[in-house]
């Protein structure tokens, strides 16, 4: 509540604001970002804006003040929500989540690193090995995660180009057991090719300027990042990130979390020949196309335990099998063989992450779980997934990202409508319905089965023979023209601002965002030749052999089609969603101040824009139109029971509800409050604030 941290601060929860307008909304925001007042809520969500500086609230006093408390007993905090997560998990056996969003470099990973922190904080008191090292466990995953999956960007130094989902699983006590992760959609086009500014992969330079001389020996490097084709972007680029203390903080994570000293050496080893495949260039002559440098050719055979011949061949040429069911060799040209090499060196990194993924799941994973013998096992899951993306060249991994965002943002509609008409249900209330922008329309445009643009994708990639992007968006085109959400390239052919031909543009929730097709069936076929896959599950390494367990089908056998990367991605985000929605939800929203990482810079425009397509006021109508608070009898009698000569010190009614009456009936409340079945539902903010204001002059 506001008087916790006095006016000045401004309202710490936005249901206070005197009227639900934008302008009051910003103002709020903004003097609270100015005072350092980065966390407000709106009921239970929390509103965090980036305060791109250290900040002295998250240390041992703060965990020490907010576990076990209620929300409105302290200032708005990250630690208070993943509290009232804890608790709703402990108390009531709920599975429960913490959903949290917000654009690139808006502070989502931070704050999730924050909540576990909180988390394995208050958990375990009496330090118990076992759970000790699952705590463990799950805290040093971070780092090896964020080695592997996150990237310099041009909006954040250390952009997690990955989704992560994280189940953290409880036993009776409320102790950690185990947990899993799930990750999404790595964006593996980084691996070989940066925008102007970004970087590869943390993990490579981390290797190339932490790596030890004797290791970087064996592993045929040199520690200059600007010698190799894939990093040599970003070798230059300043970044915060000390890659060489990083390089040794992951070494001894990986440790700590269980991987193997083979495992180890194996996942540099994968580090090495991606660079040096990237190094492998080729010349024609004549018909026939050559690889220019043996020896990296050898490097990249011993670092993945195979053949060189095999490795030269399966750079030169691909086995395809006739229609007479016969089996040859058909030699690459020089630009099928650079595709092949780039699709090589991807899929390598992205097995790598995934492995990495499922090796930390195997070691986290509840073991010997009874739940007879040890109660419920109880779940709280916490999301921190890439935001809305709009970039100067918006691609596939962008619709992808952004259709996730939509699907998020439909959850998060359903889900506040949802719960607030089940509690008003359950406690016997009656109330209003609001109205607010529903983003279904657009996820249909997305998802739909035949007419949406998955769909209309999918079938190009299907089609034999020479399908286009541009062949592509004309399909979709006239399909979709009638869309009101989808602008097709034909409405507005005189549009000179960009080359409109190769264009689509879609009204996202959150904003216009135009696409380029460029590469989209590529992107989305995401063809790998057969004989890459064979040649790593012929290796000698087994670790790196059970990355390829699909490399054991020979050509001949290969005669599905594989699912195309659009529609492995909706059935993920699918699943995710289906996940979420039977937990009870948490939301952290987070906003970005500005684009200079300044932490004194608040952006009006940008801020104001985040709110807007967030949907936030609506948030705080929704949550006024009914009723701002509501708290069960208890508590509020616990409270408040010192304003009213009733029920202090104690009070001689037979039920608390009574006694909550007799102080609503005493200050002429009547009006403004609805009684539910166990709770007090507060109509406006007012009147609580007239209860605080009341109580702060008498305690
Ligand atoms: P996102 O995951 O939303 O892209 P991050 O969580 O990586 O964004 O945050 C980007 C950067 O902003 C961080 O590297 C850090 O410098 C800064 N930052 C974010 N949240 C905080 C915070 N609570 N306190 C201090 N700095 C923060
Ligand atoms: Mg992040």
């Amino acid at each position: 509540m506001a008087e916790l941290e006095g006016l000045e601060f401004g309202k710490s929860d936005f249901v206070l604001l005197d009227e639900v307008t934008m302008e009051q909304f910003m103002e709020n925001l903004k003097l609270r970002f100015e005072k350092g007042r980065i966390y407000t809520y709106i009921g239970e969500v929390v509103v965090s804006v980036n305060p791109y500086r250290e900040m002295d609230i998250y240390g041992k006093d703060a965990i020490d003040a907010y576990r076990g408390r209620e929300l409105y007993e302290n200032p708005p905090h990250l630690y208070a929500v993943s509290d009232a997560a804890y608790k709703a998990m402990k108390r009531r056996a709920k599975d429960t989540c913490i959903v949290i969003s917000g654009e690139s470099g808006a502070g989502k990973t931070e704050a999730s690193k924050y909540i576990m922190q909180y988390i394995a904080a208050i958990t375990n008191p009496s330090q118990r090995a076992e759970v000790e090292s699952v705590k463990n466990v799950l805290l040093k995953s971070n780092c090896v995660l964020e080695a592997f999956g996150n990237a310099k960007t041009n909006r954040n130094d250390n952009s997690s180009r990955f989704g992560k989902y994280m189940d953290i699983n409880f036993n009776f006590n409320g102790d950690p057991t185990g947990g899993h992760i799930n990750n999404y959609l790595l964006e593996k086009s980084r691996v070989v090719q940066q925008q102007e500014g970004e970087r590869n992969f943390h993990s490579f330079y981390q290797l190339l300027r932490g790596g030890c001389e004797e290791t970087l020996k064996l592993l045929h490097l040199e520690n200059d990042a600007a010698l190799y084709t894939y990093t040599r972007e970003g070798a230059a680029t300043a970044t915060s990130n000390n890659d060489r203390s990083s390089h040794k903080a992951v070494m001894s994570a990986l440790e700590v979390i269980g991987f193997s000293k083979e495992e180890i050496t194996t996942i540099y080893q994968i580090l090495a020949a991606i660079l040096l495949l990237g190094n492998v260039e080729f010349g024609s002559e004549g018909e026939s196309v050559q690889i220019l440098g043996q020896d990296t050719v050898n490097h990249i055979s011993e670092l993945t335990a195979t053949d060189p011949d095999s490795v030269a061949k399966g750079l030169l040429f691909r086995t395809v099998a006739t229609g007479g069911g016969e089996v040859i060799e058909k030699g690459h040209t020089e630009k099928d063989a650079c595709f092949g090499r780039d699709a090589f060196a991807k899929a390598l990194y992205e097995r790598l992450f995934g492995w990495i993924v499922s090796r930390i799941n195997s070691i986290i994973e509840v073991k010997n779980y009874n739940p007879v013998l040890h109660g419920k096992n109880t779940v709280i899951g916490v999301l921190d997934i890439y935001g809305f993306e709009i970039f100067d060249n918006n691609s596939f991994e962008q619709f992808c990202i952004n259709y996730c965002n939509e699907k998020l943002q439909q959850l998060f509609i359903e889900l506040i409508l949802q719960q607030e008409q089940e509690e008003y249900q359950r406690e016997g209330i009656t109330w209003q319905h609001i109205d607010y922008f529903n983003n279904q329309i657009i996820v249909d445009l997305v998802e739909q089965q035949h007419k949406g643009i998955l769909s209309i994708l999918d079938e190009a990639c299907l089609t034999v023979g020479k399908v286009t992007d541009t062949v592509c968006l004309d399909s979709m085109d006239t399909k979709l023209a009638q869309h009101p959400h989808y602008t097709s390239r034909k409405l507005s052919p005189t549009d000179k601002t960009m080359d409109f031909q190769k264009h689509f543009r879609i009204r996202h929730y959150a904003g216009d965002v135009t696409y380029s097709v460029d590469g989209f069936l590529d992107k989305n076929k995401d063809l790998l030749f057969q004989d890459f896959k064979r040649l790593m599950y012929n290796s000698s390494n087994p670790v790196l052999k059970e990355m390829w367990p699909d490399g054991q089908l020979s050509i001949t056998e290969v005669t599905k089609r594989p699912l195309t990367a659009a529609t492995l991605f909706k059935t993920s985000i699918v699943a995710l969603v289906d996940k979420l929605a039977c937990k009870e939800p948490y939301y952290v929203r987070c906003i970005k101040p500005n684009e200079m990482k300044s932490p004194v810079l608040f952006d009006d425009a940008r801020c104001q824009h985040q709110v807007a397509y967030l949907g936030l006021l609506e948030n705080v109508m929704v949550r006024r139109a009914g009723f701002a608070y509501r708290q069960q009898y208890p508590r509020f009698l616990q409270r408040y029971k010192m304003t009213c000569e009733y029920t202090w010190p104690n009070h001689l009614m037979a039920t608390d509800r009574e006694a909550v009456e007799a102080i609503i009936t005493q200050h002429g409340f009547q009006g403004d409050v609805a009684y539910g079945q166990t709770k007090l539902f507060v109509r406006t903010p007012r009147t609580l604030f007239t209860l605080e204001q009341e109580r702060a002059a008498l305690v």
